[in-house]
């Protein structure tokens, strides 16, 4: 399917910038997408370069019946060319083959766009060559460059793109986005999505991957917490370092402390991790709220940092800091 602009939630700005684009047919030939993970960039981009390749776009972007739409829909549209990094990082060689492909005729004379995502994973010299193919595209291509982190992109890429900032949500959108989707209606009970959104910093994406980690963690997690020695943490610092790359790993123990804040400071409803109730409150009497509400953002923090960053130091750190009185 092709998504229409409007299937963007919470995203004004952007998208009535996007609809600015394609009305005066003056659509830049770099853009970047740039704003928190999760919070619907891709899926913008997605519409937005459907809404541009469309032979009867409409207001709200692409019509979803041509045969454009169609081609597009089916995920194999030959003018869209797709770049994401195969082993967390974007290397020069992909973005060499982006431009080979590129420099070949089109499969026909409607737009053509390549879509980098996430474009903050390019290595330096991924970026630099890159750099020429932003400043002159060929004619009626279109670069869009999503990225969770502006900062991680050099600014030459930067300077040479149009950029389309996303916002994060208020929680009560966060909410609404995760009840439009069916698996989550079924699943989770609406407490447990109103918390999943206090928790994910304003990104529909992270709560979701919130709402669905596993017990499994969440008992490890807590089990760790309990005990909470330095022998335990040496541990699970070192377990973090082997697998703290995983996707939303970090979920878990942000839902854990938040839960923890709640409880010590004798808030009793809204606990994500409600089958582990008694537990958390026997840990959470342990710290005071403040220490408690001082470990959350750590942890949230810490979830911002990119993947690179030494993530095993920053959990062993939060650890010790859990552990010492306040
Ligand atoms: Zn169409």
């Amino acid at each position: 399917m092709v998504e229409p602009l409007s299937a963007i939630r919470g995203q004004d700005r952007a998208v009535a910038l996007l609809r600015r684009y394609l009305a005066s047919g003056m659509v830049p030939p770099g853009l970047l997408f740039f704003g928190e993970e999760g919070i619907g960039k891709e899926k913008a981009a997605m519409a937005f370069i459907g809404a541009l390749f469309c032979r009867r776009r409409t207001a709200d972007g692409a019509c979803g019946g041509c045969p454009e739409c169609r081609r597009f829909a089916s995920g194999a549209h030959p003018n869209l060319l797709r770049v994401s990094p195969e082993n967390h990082f974007i290397q020069i060689a992909e973005i060499r083959a982006l431009k080979e492909e590129l420099s070949l005729k089109a499969f026909s004379e409607r737009p053509r766009a390549a879509l980098i995502c996430p474009a903050d994973r390019m290595t330096l010299q991924a970026a630099n060559a890159l750099l020429k193919t932003l400043e002159e595209p060929p004619p009626s291509t279109h670069l869009v460059l999503v990225a969770h982190r502006l900062s991680e992109l050099p600014p030459t890429i930067i300077s040479r793109c149009q950029k389309v900032p996303f916002a994060t949500l208020p929680p009560e959108e966060v909410v609404e986005i995760l009840r439009g989707i069916p698996s989550v209606g079924k699943r989770y009970d609406p407490v447990e999505v109103r918390a999943a959104a206090a928790c994910a910093g304003g990104s529909p994406g992270r709560a979701l991957l919130l709402l669905e980690e596993t017990g499994e963690e969440r008992q490890a997690w807590v089990g760790l917490f309990s005990r909470m020695d330095p022998a335990g943490i040496a541990a699970a610092g070192e377990a973090w370092k082997k697998t703290g790359e995983r996707k939303g790993q970090i979920a878990v123990p942000l839902s854990l402390v938040r839960d923890l804040a709640l409880l010590s400071s004798g808030v009793r409803t809204d606990i994500i991790n409600e089958d582990f109730r008694d537990m958390l409150g026997a840990i959470a009497g342990r710290k005071s709220p403040y220490g408690w509400a001082g470990a959350f953002q750590a942890l949230l923090s810490m979830s911002r940092l990119p993947p690179q960053a030494q993530k095993r130091l920053a959990m062993e750190a939060f650890l010790f800091g859990v552990h010492k009185k306040d």
